[in-house]
């Protein structure tokens, strides 16, 4: 194998737990992040939650607001590289509206060096690794979408610009354009192993979900409210998959959504998977902290 430093040391499903700093101007905000361990968060939960005191969830790893973007990447790169040795790569950030999971994968609004999220620096590794050949291949199944050969890393970075123009747009008070859909980069990536000869497939999907908040009946209706059953629906269903692969049962529920339909075959078999979940640090934010804990908690 071209990179098999890469360890199994807890099966091929791992969750990372990320929570976001307070935002500029959010100075004396009150937070339900009670501490912050290697691999394990502690969440206070007020008597109107259930029991007052604290509720602690261990994931694979927990980095905090003071994580850097080069920290998270670090514990992500063995993944990527497994992508070249033919694994299927599923990487996915799920939270609720602005918990970070577009700050993860992609970076903020203004990119700096420092700032770039797991897309770009999974890219330029994936391009910095292997020589890049030119290729076209059949087999997308996605209805509307376009297979695009790309041979740099800024190719793709266009592609995904253009991708983000294309994501549903329909403004409402709480929600922002990208919280009603899910964006999904796949690369794939062909190989050649240089003892046997073999031709090694591997590929990389990085899904930033749509938002996972439970919407509020009262305030949405008609086509709008059908829409949010629908994302949770679908993201209920990532849950079941994932948490039946980590269990593994025998059978795995891909056809109850068409998220996991199209991840089908890059969420079984030879697959890797990552679950980035995304914590808001506010004390508003705790009902939905806790179901995102605990969706999470089922995944692991
Ligand atoms: P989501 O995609 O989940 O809706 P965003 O990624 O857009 O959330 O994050 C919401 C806001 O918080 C953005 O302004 C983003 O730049 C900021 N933010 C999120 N995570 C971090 C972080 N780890 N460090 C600094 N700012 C962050
Ligand atoms: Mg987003």
């Amino acid at each position: 194998k071209l990179y098999n430093q890469v360890q199994d040391l807890k099966g091929s499903i791992r969750v990372y737990c990320r929570v976001r700093p307070f935002l500029p101007g959010q100075t004396s905000v009150l937070t339900t992040v009670d501490q912050i361990e290697e691999s394990t968060i502690s969440i206070a939960t007020p008597s109107k939650y259930g029991k007052e005191g604290r509720k602690s969830f261990t994931f694979n790893k927990v980095f905090g607001p003071s994580a850097s973007q080069e920290a998270v990447f670090a514990d992500t790169q063995p993944l990527i590289r497994s992508v070249l040795d033919g694994y299927n790569v599923c990487i996915f950030a799920y939270g609720q509206t602005g918990s970070g999971k577009t700050f993860t994968m992609m970076g903020p609004n203004e990119l700096t060096e420092e700032s770039l999220g797991v897309n770009y620096r999974a890219l330029s590794d994936l391009f910095h690794l292997s020589k890049i050949r030119n290729s076209s291949q059949d087999g997308i199944n996605v209805p509307e979408a376009t297979l695009v050969p790309v041979s740099t890393t800024s190719d793709v970075i266009c592609l995904m610009n253009l991708g983000q123009k294309n994501r549903a747009v329909s403004a409402t008070a709480m929600n922002d354009r990208s919280s009603r859909s899910h964006s999904c980069l796949t690369v794939h990536v062909q190989g050649r192993d240089l003892t046997s000869g073999a031709t090694l497939r591997g590929s990389m999907h990085l899904v930033d979900l749509a938002g996972s908040e439970r919407v509020d009946k009262s305030e949405v209706t008609g086509d709008r409210l059908k829409e949010a059953q629908h994302i949770n629906k679908s993201l209920s269903a990532l849950g079941d998959v994932i948490a039946s692969l980590s269990q593994k049962n025998n059978h795995i529920p891909y056809r109850n959504s068409k998220l996991t339909q199209l991840l089908q075959d890059a969420l079984g078999g030879q697959a890797k998977t990552l679950m980035f979940i995304h914590i808001s640090p506010e004390l508003d934010a705790l009902g939905e902290t806790l179901s995102t804990l605990k969706f999470a908690e089922r995944v692991a």
